[in-house]
């Protein structure tokens, strides 16, 4: 690591969070490791969850589905978002399942050789995102894939609204789901319609597998404890002491009111600490300090209350900083903020209790050997 701005994620802690989700669920894991398994890195979280008996990862694209191929994951792996007609050969050859979606999908992949190509059947039970909408169109799909000599090995739907106690949305699509699987009268080996909120909250005798992505990095809206697997750190590379009246950062939208000590820390947007923290405090030795000024890309600057030595760790958010409140703070989620790291940020793992480092960018430019003249 040749910059002090690093993610760490305690694959240990991961794996904690999923065996206790699964006690209370009983059911199969599907663990969703899309988008680099929410930026955390999806081989690490890979090894992780396997570990502790999940069954199946799901990720939302060929690309993703090929980048854990080539790391080595030969077990079941879904993609739950689009795919194309042109992708059937290598999701047969690759033994990927996919999601079969609408009409239109159906009809195209028709028209190729799809014998023994793996399908989930997604039922849009009122997100109005992908899926089918009726038993009719539900029917005609599995009747063209099996007359195919697809595999169709699951069935599927996604709730809007598993975060809301009162369950009402939920139990109207669920309800619909399940009329739909009952009606196709088909039987499937995977049928799952709960995410992690979900699979906490909302229990039933028709799924027989939960795909979990968030409550493995320890959120959830129902309390459940769990451990925090994710924070995000950097340090103190100089301090300064400014006077009254002196101004901070681009645009000079921050200007001292007395004698102040400013700490400027190597992390920016474009790490994914996004400007909207401007006025927030990150966590510097017992001791909360303001983001003042703007957030430059590679660089960030902080009021101090008392003076530190430069090197001094910084946390963004952990232990004392919640990813939740972060989120509340910016009016989003823990999910926009976790994705959102970006690949300059250095991995720091925890398995098995020893830590290792990994930078993506590193690792390809090792890769790649580019010599300059
Ligand atoms: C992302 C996703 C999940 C996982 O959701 P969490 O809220 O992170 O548990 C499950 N199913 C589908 C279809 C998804 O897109």
């Amino acid at each position: 690591m040749f910059r002090n701005t690093w993610m760490e994620v305690n694959l240990d802690a991961i794996a904690d969070n999923v065996k206790r989700i699964q006690e209370i669920c009983k059911k199969r894991i599907i663990a969703v490791l899309k988008a680099d398994a929410y930026g955390c890195g999806d081989s690490h979280v890979a090894r992780a969850v396997l570990s502790v008996g999940a069954e199946m990862i799901a990720v939302s694209s060929l690309d993703e589905a090929l980048m854990l191929r080539n790391e080595g994951y030969n077990g079941e792996l879904l993609i739950l978002g689009a795919t194309e007609k042109e992708d059937v050969p290598i999701l047969i050859k690759e033994n990927i399942s996919v999601a079969a979606y609408s009409r239109d999908w159906v009809h195209q992949v028709q028209t190729t050789n799809c014998k023994n190509l793996k399908i989930h059947l997604k039922i849009d039970s009122g997100m109005n995102r992908i899926g089918f909408r009726t038993l009719d169109e539900a029917k005609e799909a599995l009747n063209i894939l099996l007359e195919q000599e697809c595999i169709v090995d699951g069935i599927f739907t996604h709730f809007a609204c598993a975060d809301d106690p009162e369950q009402t949305d939920t139990k109207k699509q669920f309800s619909k789901f399940e009329s739909i699987v009952k009606e196709l009268n088909y039987s499937f080996h995977w049928i799952h319609s709960d995410n992690s909120d979900a699979t906490i909250s909302f229990q039933d005798d028709l799924t027989n597998a939960c795909r979990i992505g968030i409550g493995m990095y320890g959120v959830n809206s129902y309390g459940i404890e769990l451990r925090h697997p994710i924070s995000l750190h950097t340090k103190v590379i100089m301090v300064k002491h400014v006077a009254k009246g002196d101004r901070i950062g681009y645009g000079f939208t921050y200007e001292a009111q007395g004698d102040e000590i400013i700490a400027t820390l190597p992390i920016g947007y474009a790490d994914g600490l996004v400007r909207a923290n401007q006025g927030r405090c990150v966590y510097i030795d017992g001791q909360y300090a303001t983001i003042v000024g703007r957030i430059c890309m590679d660089q960030v600057m902080v009021r101090l209350e008392k003076e530190v030595p430069i090197g001094t760790d910084v946390e963004i958010f952990g232990p004392h900083i919640h990813l939740e409140d972060m989120a509340k703070d910016l009016n989003t989620i823990p999910y926009e903020i976790i994705c959102l790291i970006s690949g300059r940020v250095t991995r720091s793992y925890i398995w098995e209790g020893k830590q290792q480092e990994e930078n993506a960018r590193i690792l390809k430019s090792e890769i790649t050997e580019v010599h300059y003249e």
